[in-house]
């Protein structure tokens, strides 16, 4: 698909953004998976999960999405590289960055969502954090943290950091991390402006702020006459670009 394997110039995070993408990294509880019957399975998704409309990898911020295209340049190979900044497609059934042993190949630049999943190993967990944030957060902020983190418990995990958990909920009910991670994306200017101008034209925003891996990829790597071609079918079949 791409003319060029490189359209996006690299590196094109700036070393003080990624520090403080890092900085929110950091405050996400460390989980151990040693003890996984599966590795992996919290990867791809289920035919049930393709059905109820899941995707993996998502939500995935726009600097989340540069600082591992910046990754990939730095530790893939050519055909690597290609293979998986060719990936179009919004919903994969199975993460692109998925290795056949289970494990991430992406591991130190993986996003938040990737991050988050697993640090609690009940459901019940979950629903306490969402009873004490009762009153304090806003009813719309609760329910949404309860409908999305009740599906990334898994109970094979063990966590690693039980200090950080409190402030981690914490900022997970609150949205804390998501209004971080907004802010980084707005800030970076991180996509040329003949792809800007067609992105602006197709969906009237200025930039898409969180999308899927292939979202991404469908507007900052393909040829520029791929890009004018297809970005509004592209689009338009994606219910999951903001
Ligand atoms: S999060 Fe759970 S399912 Fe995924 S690798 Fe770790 S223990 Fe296994
Ligand atoms: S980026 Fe890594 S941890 Fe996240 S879904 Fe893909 S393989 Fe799994």
């Amino acid at each position: 698909m791409s003319d060029s394997l490189l359209p996006i110039a690299l590196p094109v995070l700036p070393e003080d953004v990624r520090a403080r993408l890092n900085a929110v990294y950091e405050r996400v509880p460390g989980v151990s998976c040693d003890g996984c019957d599966n590795p992996g399975k919290c990867c791809w998704l289920t035919e049930e999960e393709m059905d109820d409309d899941y995707a993996t990898m998502y939500p995935l911020y726009a600097v989340e999405y540069v600082n591992i295209v910046d990754y990939v340049h730095a530790h893939f190979d050519d055909e690597r590289q290609r293979a998986v900044l060719d990936a179009v497609d919004d919903r994969p059934q199975r993460c692109p960055f998925l290795i056949e042993s289970g494990g991430c190949s992406i591991h130190p630049a993986r996003p938040l969502t990737c991050r988050t999943y697993g640090v609690l190993n009940k459901v019940s967990q979950v629903k306490a954090v969402a009873a004490s944030a009762k009153g304090a957060m806003s009813p719309h902020w609760i329910s949404s943290f309860l409908s999305t983190e009740q599906y990334t418990v898994c109970e094979h995990t063990v966590l690693k950091d039980a200090d950080k958990v409190d402030a981690h909920m914490q900022a997970m009910v609150s949205f804390d991390y998501e209004r971080e991670l907004i802010g980084l994306s707005d800030a970076v200017d991180w996509l040329d402006d003949d792809r800007q101008s067609v992105f602006h034209e197709i969906t009237g925003k200025k930039k898409p702020t969180r999308w899927t891996w292939g979202g991404f990829n469908s507007l900052a790597q393909a040829s520029m006459l791929w890009v004018k071609r297809h970005f509004d079918k592209v689009w338009k079949a994606s219910f999951l670009g903001e």
